[in-house]
């Protein structure tokens, strides 16, 4: 088992979790088994407590894990699964140490950072490698080196390479090359960076610099001069306009070549056509379609990552531009307003969120979409919203609402569900991970997934449309077009997609499909919404 260990310096941001899941697909293009690490150096257990608008998303592994949006990047890139281990931070290793401890078992001895921390550290990366039975496993250190709280996660990447030997283990350093106002690219921060990475005892054997354009030759001389480090292992992370370039770039500079020769792994040639049509069909698409994104303002951008690569994917296989236009569900004051930001453009989004804000501006982008024909895709709160919608306007529930929203809702629609009142700990009323979902036949979804059998969709959510009504719902029209199997767990029975008759595309899941998207296995309810809109479009 091989490992390729993952730092970065100078600033944090650098596209560190790009590079990782890049160097991934080009091991995974050559047919190496690949596993992939996450670590953060901070004391929440999980990414479930963070807010998203700081940290972006928080993804969702399928056994039910809340973590780094980083592992939406691995399992996008590399077409891997990742799970609960594959995110470590400072807490769970604590937590894991210390409770040890409490067992008494560590005997009499003083526990302490080295070793017994770096050793659970340790631990818990080979856990991952050996769980996916990998070739290599590629560990990202979150933070940037210097800072405090990584030290015992380095000092635990520097002592692998001596209990895994030499050519098993090698280290990429991610810096930054900044632009100065002469339009010159500066070397020095790379230079300090690596001094202070050496300083941790660990040399790295690839540089990866990131600068907003290429790094000339010249300039990877230099770097390599000063550090170390051979020139043909030091390369440049450029600007590039799709993410799914970054591979492509890397390939052409020799990053898989040299990462194999480094690890003495086998030499394979890469298959990377699929990443040169995916780009290709994102550089120049045939079609074009604009999509309206209704969220809330503060939520834009990173916190939606995984919506916006699903939006993406489907687009690659749609062979379609996806140009998703942010719809700040606060300024929709009126149905007027809904008609003005909506009407123009060909489908509406409605995603996830939670708490209060924004929630009547979403209503009303619903009703629109539900009023208007335009399709209409809502996750998880956007199934909820459009359920709200219908009950008040259709099903003639005045005062329908989501007790997320409105405690003493006149019709609660949408509630917590008895069983999940008996736990106090708010965090585990979640229902979260894989839950599948039974998709009932001659619906709209049975044709978007092919199937009228069950499937598995990752979830992250508190509330459920309350089963007390959905006979009145489902009696004005609604059709419930999956529900969560089973009878004795909770869950059984639960309203798992609706939709609409008499509309184009008016689908809603209580899941996040998007977290299993991926280019090369695109999620279809994703796909169907893009090519609903295009259909829109063209009519
Ligand atoms: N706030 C809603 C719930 O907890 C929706 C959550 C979500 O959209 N992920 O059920």
């Amino acid at each position: 088992m091989k490992y390729i260990f993952v730092t970065g310096g100078v600033v944090s941001s650098l596209g560190k979790g790009i590079t990782a899941s890049s160097l991934g697909a080009l091991l995974r293009a050559r047919g190496h088994r690949v596993a992939a690490v996450k670590i953060d150096p901070y004391i929440n257990l999980d990414a479930g407590t963070m807010r998203p608008y700081e940290h972006g998303e928080v993804f969702v592994t399928g056994d039910g894990a809340e973590t780094d949006l980083d592992l939406g990047n691995y399992e996008r890139f590399l077409n891997i699964d990742t799970s609960r281990g594959s995110n470590i931070t400072t807490g769970q290793v604590y937590r894991t140490v210390i409770e040890r401890e409490r067992k008494g078992e560590y005997l009499s001895q003083t526990v302490q950072v080295i070793p017994h921390i770096t050793d659970e550290i340790k631990n818990r990366i080979r856990a991952v490698a050996q769980a996916a039975n990998a070739d290599i496993t590629v560990v990202e250190v979150g933070g940037t080196v210097g800072d405090i709280e990584s030290l015992p996660f380095l000092e635990a990447i520097r002592t692998m390479r001596f209990d895994e030997a030499y050519e098993n283990t090698a280290y990429l350093h991610v810096t930054l090359a900044p632009e100065v106002s002469t339009g010159e690219i500066k070397t020095k921060p790379t230079q300090h960076s690596v001094a202070q990475l050496r300083s941790t005892g660990i040399s790295p054997d690839f540089i990866v610099v990131r600068s907003s354009t290429p790094v000339s030759d010249e300039m990877r001389r230099k770097i390599a001069l000063f550090t170390s480090v051979e020139p043909e292992r030091v390369y440049s992370s450029f600007n590039v306009e799709y993410l799914y370039e970054v591979p492509l770039a890397f390939e052409e500079q020799g990053l898989g070549r040299e990462v194999e020769k480094r690890l003495k792994l086998e030499t394979i040639p890469p298959a990377l056509s699929f990443w040169h049509d995916a780009v290709k069909k994102l550089k120049s698409p045939t079609f074009e379609v604009n999509i309206g994104f209704v969220g809330k303002y503060v939520a834009m951008g990173d916190s939606y990552l995984s919506i916006l690569e699903g939006l993406r994917h489907a687009g690659i296989a749609a062979d379609a531009r996806v140009n998703v236009h942010w719809v700040n569900a606060e300024t929709l004051d009126s149905d007027e307003d809904a008609k003005t930001a909506l009407e123009h453009l060909d489908g509406v989004l409605v995603g996830p969120g939670f708490g209060m804000r924004g929630i009547e501006g979403k209503i009303r982008a619903a009703k629109f979409a539900r009023t208007h024909n335009k399709p209409y895709f809502g996750i998880c709160l956007g199934l909820q919203i459009a359920v709200i919608e219908f009950a008040r306007h259709m099903a003639n529930l005045e005062g329908a609402n989501s007790t997320e929203f409105d405690q003493y809702a006149k019709h609660p629609v949408i509630g917590i569900m008895p069983e999940q009142l008996e736990t106090e700990d708010l965090g585990g009323t979640m229902r979260l991970g894989d839950w599948e979902m039974n998709i009932k036949p001659s619906t709209l979804l049975e044709k978007v997934y092919g199937t009228s059998g069950t499937v598995l969709e990752r979830h992250r959510h508190r509330y459920e449309v309350n089963p007390d009504y959905v006979q009145r719902l489902e009696a004005a029209g609604l059709i419930v077009s999956a529900v969560t199997p089973g009878k004795a767990q909770r869950g059984a029975g639960l309203v798992e997609a609706i939709e609409l008759p008499n509309h184009p595309f008016f689908v809603a899941l209580q899941a996040h499909p998007e977290f299993k998207s991926r280019p090369m296995r695109v999620s279809p309810p994703f796909k169907a919404f893009i090519v609903a809109a295009l259909e829109h479009r063209k009519a």
